[in-house]
């Protein structure tokens, strides 16, 4: 992004040089013009009328060419009004015109057309083309006949690669660094640069979506799904949604990855309508954790039955979708409570302890050390500083090769069909 920028400020730059130098040649004819008009005034004033020269004065129109960066804003035309004629001169004597009248509407953009035929999304060098509007040409033909003619000079637009360029072997960002380890663009085709920089061939996962490259390094197909064959993690949040879950969600969607969240019905409102969705939208699973965190082993069947189906109208209401797993609060669940919950219960065999220690380094060095493949991780999305520890864990467990799944797809994936009142902790391979 700041290569970009940088690019960006020099090319502003560069158009904002351009912009002083018309204004300089501007001022220049400004005086060319007080210079000839004085000797102009000469004659007249001797011979009491302005004797008009033979050859119509010539004008050109012409825009300079502009470069910018895919997907900026298009950059404003630069454009110069050159003449070469005597500006006093009339060219339109019914209606009292005289050159620099027309010179002045020029300048002001008015009497012609700019176009070119990109969006700037994609890099290349289009044409822009300029032409005089309908009522310039139509004054061209009937007013100022004889007495000025104008001509359009086109340019070319360059649109720059976001990422940078190749140089031989190279593909180099706009400070010159080599591109590595990250997706880019050319000219419409995805390619994924390795560790080296080189374009990489064949199939490549990441998180969750498999990506296929040809021989040449292109993008041809891009599919999610888990592969039974390489490890995976489950993450499951407790307690929340909050104020940190859209950096969860923010995370997992950068990694392409999936995590349950255990929601409490006190929390589940309006507020968090969108967050919800989006867990939705992004694979996300969602849970119920009770409406109001109690020990579901001291309540009857009716009170159990009403914390879990408040929940669950709450979840549904807002996201569209039913949960599909429940955790019990505190992890603490008897046959009774097994009974009456009427979806499978979730727990988990890798404890952060994120609620007690609240500290960034140790949480994410807990994941790190204890996390292997088949585990449920248990970690609490109202805590900050769990959020930052997934922040960090999250793009390093993926890099170590794991797929960052729901608790359903990795029951799935381990051949395990979840039960309603059922216990499940992990699920490890056979
Ligand atoms: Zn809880």
């Amino acid at each position: 992004m700041e290569d970009v920028q940088k690019r960006r400020r020099s090319i502003e730059e560069r158009n904002r040089i351009k912009q002083k130098r018309r204004q300089a040649l501007i001022r220049k004819r400004r005086m060319r013009s007080l210079l000839l008009f004085i000797i102009m005034m000469i004659p007249f004033i001797v011979t009491g009328e302005s004797k008009a020269s033979e050859k119509p004065e010539s004008i050109t129109i012409q825009v300079n060419d502009v470069y910018m960066i895919e997907d900026q804003e298009t950059p404003i035309f630069d454009v110069d009004i050159i003449c070469t004629g005597d500006d006093e001169r009339i060219i339109d004597s019914e209606n009292q015109v005289m050159l620099k009248n027309l010179i002045l509407e020029l300048e002001n953009g008015n009497g012609y057309n700019i176009y070119t035929e990109t969006d700037g999304t994609l890099e290349g060098d289009y044409d822009i083309k300029i032409s005089l509007d309908e009522s310039c040409q139509e004054s061209l033909l009937y007013h100022w006949l004889g007495n000025v003619t104008i001509c359009c000079e086109g340019a070319v637009l360059h649109v720059e690669n976001k990422y940078g360029q190749w140089q031989e072997n190279q593909f180099l960002d706009y400070d010159g660094n080599q591109v590595k380890d990250q997706f880019i663009e050319v000219k419409g085709e995805t390619y994924y640069l390795d560790e080296q920089g080189k374009p990489f061939t064949g199939v490549m996962r990441l998180g969750l979506i498999q990506y296929t490259f040809d021989t040449e390094g292109v993008l041809i197909q891009e599919a999610e799904g888990i592969d039974p064959e390489q490890p995976m993690i489950a993450i499951t949040l407790d307690d929340g949604p909050g104020a940190y879950t859209d950096r969860v969600l923010d995370v997992l969607e950068a990694y392409n990855s999936h995590a349950t969240f255990f929601m409490v019905g006190s929390n589940v409102s309006e507020t968090y309508a969108s967050e919800l969705q989006r867990m939705v939208a992004l694979g996300c699973e969602l849970g119920n954790h009770t409406t109001n965190h109690p020990n579901l082993n001291n309540l009857s069947a009716s009170q159990i039955s009403t914390e879990m189906e408040t929940t669950n109208r709450l979840i549904t209401e807002l996201a569209g979708q039913e949960p599909t797993v429940m955790r019990p609060p505190y992890g603490s669940a008897n046959s009774f409570v097994a009974e009456n919950v009427g979806l499978p219960m979730v727990f988990w065999n890798v404890d952060t302890l994120d609620w007690k220690t609240k500290d960034v380094d140790q949480i994410v060095q807990h994941i790190l050390e204890n996390a292997a493949d088949g585990d449920i991780i248990l970690l609490h999305d109202i805590h900050e500083t769990s959020v930052e520890a997934l922040e960090i864990a999250i793009p390093l467990l993926v890099e170590q090769g794991y797929q960052l799944v729901t608790v359903s797809e990795l029951a799935e994936a381990r051949g395990v069909e979840l039960v309603d009142g059922g216990s499940y902790y992990s699920f490890p391979t056979t």
